[in-house]
């Protein structure tokens, strides 16, 4: 098939829900507003109630991608995460912080039965990467441990803006391939913008 072809026969729209899990204060708030805002703030600031952004992004062939990306919104420091959050991912980024060895190990705390589905997309998220002098937990032990899961594995830092948007870009193209398996398309990864709910 040519990928004329295959422009034809594809969706026009897609949704994709991304979940950021992971324990408190390891930066997925700050991920989130990298990559929609482009802004980082030390500052710590508890999510309230259920915040997600939209972020447009636009194939190739104007096919287009409308990342829904979820923040816990401070239920995770009472392992009370909503069912309304979980359900319906099509993707989760289970973040953890490179300088806090604890984070990494309580990864398999903030799966569930509905995100532990196979169609959903996995990635493992080493945060704070540009502490390189504090790190407690290794590229490779990451790595090693994503790849034993079967899950993609990205180390990226908010704070220096290091492999953020590269990462919601790999999201976006892996829940692509998952609806669409097979499919061959190319991504711009241009044109993208967000907006409030
Ligand atoms: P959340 O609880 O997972 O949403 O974490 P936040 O996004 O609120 O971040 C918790 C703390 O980590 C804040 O003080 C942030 O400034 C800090 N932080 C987040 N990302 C990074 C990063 O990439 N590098 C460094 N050094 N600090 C970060
Ligand atoms: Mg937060």
């Amino acid at each position: 098939m040519t990928e004329e072809q295959e422009v034809k026969q594809a969706p026009t729209s897609i949704i994709g829900k991304i979940l950021l899990l992971g324990d408190a204060e390891v930066g997925k708030t700050c991920l989130l507003t990298r990559y929609t805002d482009d802004s980082f703030s030390t500052e710590y600031k508890t999510t309230i109630g259920i915040d997600f952004r939209i972020k447009r992004m636009f194939l190739s062939n104007q096919v287009e991608m409308k990342l829904q990306v979820w923040d816990t919104a401070g239920q995770e420091r009472f392992r009370n995460i909503s069912k309304a959050y979980v359900r319906g991912a099509s993707a989760i980024c289970l973040v953890y912080d490179v300088t806090k060895s604890s984070t990494f190990k309580n990864l398999h705390n903030h799966l569930s039965p509905e995100t532990e589905n196979p169609e959903v997309v996995k990635f493992i998220v080493g945060n704070k990467c540009e502490k390189d002098e504090e790190r407690q937990v290794t590229f490779d032990e990451g790595k090693a441990f994503a790849d034993e899961k079967g899950y993609e594995f990205r180390e990226v830092s908010a704070a220096s803006d290091t492999g953020v948007d590269n990462l919601f870009i790999s999201v976006a193209k892996a829940i692509y391939r998952q609806k669409n398996p097979g499919s061959s398309l190319g991504w711009t990864g241009s044109a993208s913008k967000f907006f409030r709910k």
